[in-house]
């Protein structure tokens, strides 16, 4: 496989700091569609790989599955996209498109197993892993890519990639709409856009947050109501409320004390990954007759399905733009919960 050597930003260990690396992307396939990456957002699932939380890294890595840029090459057989076009990429880079998920767009549960934006074996470059989005461009197949509304800002579209698709699939699986009371917990780059998406959906929205200086910007972001949820009094005024909860923390923590805020048949959905079991208590499930779930992404039709809300709605994620030489720092900020509320690297920067 003839391949181009391109900078990236990334790490060759768990304790060391990101900096800039040389990687490898493949020559374009007849199916392919290369892109000179423009932004790329910072998901809390990069740091989690960057530092081996999820014990499964293979170094060097490049994270970044929220990656938003111009077509610069497209393979002969490519239909749906043409150099200019912008694109965008997000979790997901293959997969083996024949089982049963594949072929219902289901892409996320592929059986054998998608190969994801980083950190997966490479399907074309023998013995390497896949590089993600800090980087200047990269190469996939166009059944992967998804086409960018033009209305949309595409530095602003960047998390809707991943955080987007994240909340997003889960709030439509369980049916949110007008007269769903819809709590979402944790206000980072998930939970400010499971805000914004329930809201466009009709639902009516609370925000539990650990964040006292985060309180105003939930109401500003949509949320009707929002409730610190360290404060047992306030969290007990919200009990049995409840019928869906978008659980976003990336952190341990009481799981029980959110099923109590659900009211019966009511639904907690985890999409949060912290890597640490949590410890459910039977009868908070039992008695309501409640359930407890999780979810992952999207497959690439939802993706495109939701960027197309996103564009028809005016959902825009609040970024903080940045250069790459800020990676580091912003890694530090997103473990104190300080994000407002997705950064965003300006992938010029790394030249
Ligand atoms: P983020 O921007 O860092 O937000 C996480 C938020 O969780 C923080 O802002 C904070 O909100 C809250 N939090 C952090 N530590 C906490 C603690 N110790 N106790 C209670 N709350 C705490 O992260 P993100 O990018 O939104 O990602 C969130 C999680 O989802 C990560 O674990 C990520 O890996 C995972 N994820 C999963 C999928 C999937 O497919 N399921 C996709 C993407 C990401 P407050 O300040 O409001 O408390
Ligand atoms: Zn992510
Ligand atoms: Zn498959």
């Amino acid at each position: 496989m003839q391949t181009t050597t391109v900078k990236a930003f990334g790490t060759e260990a768990a304790e060391a700091p990101l900096k800039t690396l040389n990687i490898e992307r493949r020559a374009v396939m007849p199916s392919d569609v290369e892109i000179e990456i423009l932004y790329c957002g910072i998901c809390h699932s990069d740091l989690h790989a960057a530092r081996n939380e999820w014990m499964n890294t293979v170094y060097p890595i490049v994270p970044g599955h929220e990656i938003v840029g111009r077509v610069t090459q497209v393979g002969d057989a490519v239909a749906k996209f043409k150099p200019g076009d912008l694109a965008a990429v997000g979790c997901l880079v293959d997969s083996c498109r024949e089982c049963e998920y594949c072929r219902e767009g289901l892409e996320q549960f592929c059986e054998p197993g998608a190969t994801l934006t980083f950190n997966s074996p490479d399907k074309f470059i023998d013995g390497q892993q896949t590089y993600g989005g800090y980087s200047q461009s990269v190469v996939v197949d166009e059944r992967f890519v998804l086409s960018v509304p033009e209305s949309l800002d595409p530095a602003a579209a960047a998390p809707l990639l991943c955080a987007g698709i994240t909340t997003y699939s889960p709030l439509r699986h369980w049916n949110v709409g007008p007269g769903t009371k819809v709590g979402v917990v944790g206000l980072g780059g998930l939970g400010h856009m499971a805000i914004k998406l329930a809201k466009a959906m009709g639902a009516e929205v609370t925000v539990f947050t650990t964040s006292p200086s985060k309180v105003e910007d939930a109401k500003r972001l949509g949320a009707d109501d929002v409730v610190l949820s360290r404060d047992e009094e306030q969290m007990a005024a919200h009990a049995n409320t409840l019928n869906f909860i978008l659980d976003a923390v990336s952190a341990p923590h009481d799981i029980n004390a959110y099923l109590g805020l659900l009211r019966a048949d009511g639904t907690l959905v985890l999409v949060g990954a912290p890597l640490e079991p949590l410890p459910v208590v039977s009868f908070n499930l039992i008695l309501g007759r409640k359930s407890f779930a999780g979810s992952p992404i999207g497959g690439l039709p939802e993706t495109q399905e939701m960027l197309d809300f996103c564009a028809e709605h005016n959902v825009v994620p609040d970024i903080e733009l940045i250069g790459v030489d800020d990676v580091n720092d912003a890694y530090e900020r997103l473990l104190k919960g300080d994000v407002r509320y997705r950064f965003v690297i300006d992938m010029k920067t790394l030249n």
